[in-house]
C-alpha cells in the first residue's frame, strides 16, 4: 500500500514523507532521487539531458538501488553527488522524456509492490500508484520554498527561486506524468505550517482511513 505525496520542488515533501514514514513504520521512497540519478550518469557519460534517445538508453542502462539513506549507481553510493545545484537541473530535463518516465515508473511500480510505502514525487498519485488510498498535495509559496532550499544547501535565496520556477514550470507543462493534483488528493499548504504539524496532520488522515 502506497501513500502518495506530491507537490512542486521545496514544498516539504521530503521532510514530511521521511517523517510519516518513521511515525507509521512504512518504507520511504524518494522517487526524484531516480530521475536524479539518470541526470548525474547522463552528465558523467557526456550524453545530452535534453535529447530523448540518449537519456533514455542511460537511464535504461542503470541500475539504481536505495540502501537505508544512501542512493546508489550500479552499487555506487551517489547519494551527495546527485543533489548538485548541476543534476538538479538535468533531472528536470530527462523527466520530460517519455522513455525516462517508462523506465523510472516500471521500477517504482515494481519496488512498491510488496510492503507498505510513503512515496514522494511529482505523479505518485496520478500515474505510479493511482489507486492510492490517500494522496497528499503539498504545497507552499514560491517564496517560502526558494527560503527553505537555501537554509537546507546555503545557497542564494533569488538565485534558487529563479531556478525554481523554471524547474516548476518545466514540471508542470510537460506531456508525460506533469506535476499536478490528482482528483481524489488532499492538498496541503505547508507555508506557515512546522515539518511536524504536517506530518501529524497527514498520519492522522492515515490512521482515520484505517491505514495505519
Ligand atoms: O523531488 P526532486 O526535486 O528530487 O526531483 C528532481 C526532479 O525529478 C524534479 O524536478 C522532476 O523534474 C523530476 N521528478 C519527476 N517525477 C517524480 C519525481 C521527480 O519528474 N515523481
Amino acid at each position: 500500500m502506497v501513500i502518495a505525496i506530491d507537490g512542486p520542488a521545496g514544498a516539504g515533501k521530503s521532510s514530511v514523507a521521511r517523517g510519516l514514514a518513521g511515525a507509521l513504520g512504512f518504507t520511504y521512497l524518494d522517487s526524484g532521487a531516480m530521475y536524479r540519478c539518470v541526470a548525474f550518469t547522463c552528465l558523467e557519460w557526456g550524453a545530452d539531458p535534453e535529447q530523448s534517445g540518449e537519456a533514455t538508453s542511460t537511464a535504461m542502462s542503470i541500475e539504481i538501488s536505495f540502501e537505508g539513506e544512501e542512493v546508489l549507481i550500479d552499487g555506487v553510493d551517489v547519494s551527495e553527488e546527485i543533489r548538485s545545484p548541476e543534476v538538479t537541473e538535468a533531472a528536470s530535463r530527462v523527466a520530460i522524456h517519455p522513455g525516462v518516465r517508462e523506465a523510472m515508473v516500471t521500477e517504482q511500480s515494481r519496488l512498491i509492490e510488496s510492503g507498505n510505502y510513503v512515496a514522494e514525487g511529482r505523479d505518485i498519485g496520478t500515474v505510479v500508484s493511482p489507486g492510492s488510498p490517500l494522496k497528499i498535495f503539498l504545497t507552499a509559496s514560491p517564496e517560502v520554498r526558494a527560503k527553505r532550499r537555501a537554509e537546507q544547501t546555503g545557497g542564494d535565496e533569488r538565485d534558487i527561486l529563479v531556478a525554481q520556477m523554471e524547474r516548476d514550470k518545466r514540471d508542470s507543462d510537460r506531456e508525460h506524468g506533469a506535476l499536478k493534483t490528482a482528483d481524489d488528493s488532499v492538498e496541503i499548504d505547508t507555508s506557515d505550517l512546522a515539518l511536524d504539524e504536517v506530518v501529524t496532520k497527514v498520519a492522522d488522515l492515515a490512521r482515520e482511513r484505517g491505514l495505519a
